[in-house]
């Protein structure tokens, strides 16, 4: 018997089956969980629909995190069908393209701010005030998935990285209110994937060279590495564990200077 079994998680952030929330889905569907995906808009569906099913998952359902009767539809469909539920997967995130590019000074306008900042900030807090209700009595969870460009600059990712930054003190803030009522708030780090929104991001090719070449393990990390450490954290073995942001990057972020070319590696 996997470690989640009995669990019912809500997964928002698959779009194609490179995505980080598809990683982190099969690892809880292998530990036994129930899940339920969102999709963004009707073109994502058609991708999402097939990707749910060979998990064994019927129950799928719109959300743009921009539209708040789309989240309100969203829960009560839950409601109904589930009643209650254990985990809330926030794996979503999005700048224009523009201002993930070149002089972060003169490409973040005002919109690209607000947008970053509400689909990939503000859409924690409104999942978990819809979520919570629904975790009454359990020991729920909340996991969401941040960067290093959070709390270090990195070239490009720009407006990107105050909003993660946002996201990050999103975290501790809702861990704060959100434990008392016994529910865990938790994000990881995330390493560089190649995924659809990673691909937005100018210079990313080199971001994965840089982190082979540096980080401890030597290598990127894989959807399986962050999956892992996902369903851990929403499994009662992570029962203790709340506010935390866990890296899961092979190390890159510990990492304060690095000779490994001069010892003939990478
Ligand atoms: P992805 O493109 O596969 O996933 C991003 C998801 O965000 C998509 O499913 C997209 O539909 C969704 N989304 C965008 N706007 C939305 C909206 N208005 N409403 C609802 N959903 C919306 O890319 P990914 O890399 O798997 O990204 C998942 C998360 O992981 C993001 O928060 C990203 O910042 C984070 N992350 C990614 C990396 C990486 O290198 N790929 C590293 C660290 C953290």
């Amino acid at each position: 018997m996997g470690f989640l079994a009995g669990k019912r998680a809500l997964i928002v952030g698959v779009a194609t089956d490179r995505s980080i929330a598809w990683g982190i889905a099969q690892a809880m569907h292998r530990e036994g969980a129930e899940l339920a995906f969102t999709y963004l808009n009707d073109k994502l569906k058609e991708r999402v629909l097939p990707l749910a099913d060979s998990l064994g998952s019927k129950l799928t359902m719109p959300m743009d995190v921009t539209r708040d009767e789309e989240m309100d539809a969203g829960f009560a469909l839950l409601k109904r069908e589930w009643g209650q539920i254990d985990s809330v997967i926030h794996a979503v995130a999005f700048a224009p393209r523009e201002a993930i590019s070149g002089s972060f000074v003169q490409n973040t306008s005002r919109e690209a701010f607000r947008m970053a900042h509400d689909i990939s900030s503000f859409s924690f807090t409104a999942l978990a005030q819809r979520a919570q209700p629904l975790m009454e009595g359990r020991a729920g969870s909340m996991l969401t998935l941040t960067y290093l460009g959070a709390e270090r600059s990195i070239p490009n990712y720009n407006v990107m990285g105050l909003a993660k930054a946002s996201l990050e003190a999103n975290v501790r803030f809702l861990a704060a209110d959100l434990g008392p009522k016994n529910v865990r708030v938790n994000g990881i780090s995330a390493g560089p994937i190649k995924t659809l929104s990673a691909a937005g991001i100018a210079g990313f090719r080199k971001m994965l060279g840089q982190v082979a070449d540096v980080a401890p393990l030597r290598r990127n990390v894989t959807l399986e590495d962050v999956g892992n450490a996902a369903a851990f954290l929403c499994s009662d073995l992570a029962g203790g564990i709340t506010g935390e942001i866990l890296y899961v990057d092979a190390g890159f972020s510990t990492v304060g200077m690095s000779f490994a070319h001069e010892a003939g590696e990478g």
